[in-house]
């Protein structure tokens, strides 16, 4: 008999589009991938060379579990440098990945009684990293007209004496939005009013467009940085996500929990890559510049393309890699006399008529969206547009 807890929760909706898009690819089909949540770039050459070196030199042991001090202290400098943050060694972790360090930090701070607040549109993990620790989400709506940003009104409708913490994502995944300043400050306001911990996802910060300036909510004041787990890594900044590092900046007693949470299951993250990441930091960084700018050309396209598209519409994201597109005027429209009346629907139909694989809203918990990375070459996104627009054209109204 398995527990109760995992009955909770399902596998990542993204990762198993991303799978079934694999599977139709390696039997011949020419399918074309919005899917997946990673640069489509290779990591810069002096991170690898990095590791190659500490293979070489033999730094292929156990590491203290929360990481090597050299790399904690390139962390800090960058929250000094980056976000005005400034934390000693024993408020950092290092984890394997972001979602690592979010799944300590649920595991160190929510449990059963608990009600963790999450805007939605959310990432697909949030949730059920709650819900495996017994606590319960709480999901807050967040308007497209508002860009998805959390009004301070709404949240506070939904603050309770159980609150116990709040997760913000800005840059977010899915909608590609960012909090300004002014809408920070508003949420770290209720926050401190009301004690509960934000836990602050911002593994987009890099990528953010049109000069928009990413503020870390722990930067606004000593009260919030005390309240505030800083949630941050190198997957999406320097296209590392197979590497497995993340990291969290917060109170030393929350670090700490988390740190020993970490030596009972996993240890450290691999030797070689925190020698890769502490090279990520401390390198050159034009990678980064590079990226974006190649990102910004295709955000400009593809929203573009989607907003020529009947029945959809688009905002123009300002950050991450994420167009996510209102299709709920295309539903009832009718394919071969069936109805496409969901997110869902609408996903499997273009996989299957259109042989393009994205993401369903729903499965970011609204239904009225889809979501496409463009985290791919500007030639696919040409012809993954077209063969949207065309396989909506070809829905009967
Ligand atoms: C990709 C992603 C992460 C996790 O990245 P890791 O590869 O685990 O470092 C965390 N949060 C959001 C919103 C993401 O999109």
């Amino acid at each position: 008999m398995l527990s109760e807890r995992v009955k909770k929760i399902k596998p990542s909706p993204t990762l198993a589009i991303d799978s079934k898009a694999k599977a139709m690819k390696a039997s011949g089909i020419d399918v074309i991938s919005f899917g997946v949540g990673e640069p489509d770039f290779d990591t810069p050459d002096n991170i690898k060379e990095a590791a190659i070196k500490a293979m070489k030199d033999g730094f292929t042991k156990y590491t203290a579990v929360g990481g090597i001090d050299a790399l904690k202290d390139a962390i800090i400098d960058k929250l000094n440098k980056d976000n005005g943050l400034s934390y000693k060694r024993e408020e950092i972790i290092v984890s394997v990945g972001a979602k690592h360090s979010l799944y300590n930090i649920a595991q160190a701070l929510y449990g059963p009684g608990d009600e963790v607040i999450i805007p939605s549109p959310y990432w697909v993990s949030y949730p059920d990293q709650v819900l495996l620790n017994d606590a319960t989400p709480v999901f807050v709506k967040t308007y497209e007209a508002d860009s998805f940003m959390l009004k301070p009104e709404a949240l506070e409708k939904y603050v309770t004496k159980k609150t116990k913490a709040l997760i913000l994502n800005s840059p977010s995944n899915p909608t590609g939005l960012t909090y300004d300043k002014k809408a920070i400050e508003n949420i770290a306001e209720i926050a401190l009013k009301h004690n509960f911990y934000v836990v602050s996802d911002e593994i987009y910060e890099k990528l953010v467009y049109d000069r928009f300036e990413h503020v870390s909510i722990a930067s606004l004041s000593k009260e919030m940085q005390a309240k505030t787990i800083v949630v941050n890594g190198l997957s999406k900044s320097h296209a590392m996500t197979g590497w497995r590092i993340g990291y969290a900046a917060g109170p030393a007693d929350i670090i700490r929990a988390m740190t020993n949470i970490q030596s009972q299951s996993t240890s450290n993250p691999a030797s070689i890559s925190q020698k890769a990441a502490i090279e990520a930091l401390t390198g050159p960084q034009d990678f980064i510049g590079m990226m974006l700018e190649e990102f910004d050309k295709r955000r400009r396209y593809l929203v573009a393309g989607l907003n020529s598209i009947d029945g959809m519409s688009c905002i123009m994201p300002t950050g991450a890699f994420y167009a996510f597109p209102n299709t709920s005027k295309i539903y009832g429209r009718k394919f071969m006399v069936k109805a496409i009346s969901s997110s869902s629907d609408l996903a499997i139909y273009l996989l299957e008529e259109a042989k393009v694989a994205l993401v369903h809203g729903e499965a970011f918990g609204d239904d009225n969206y889809i979501r496409l990375s463009y985290a791919t070459s500007m030639n696919d996104i040409k012809r993954g547009v077209e063969r949207i627009k065309e396989a909506v054209g070809r829905l009967e109204i």
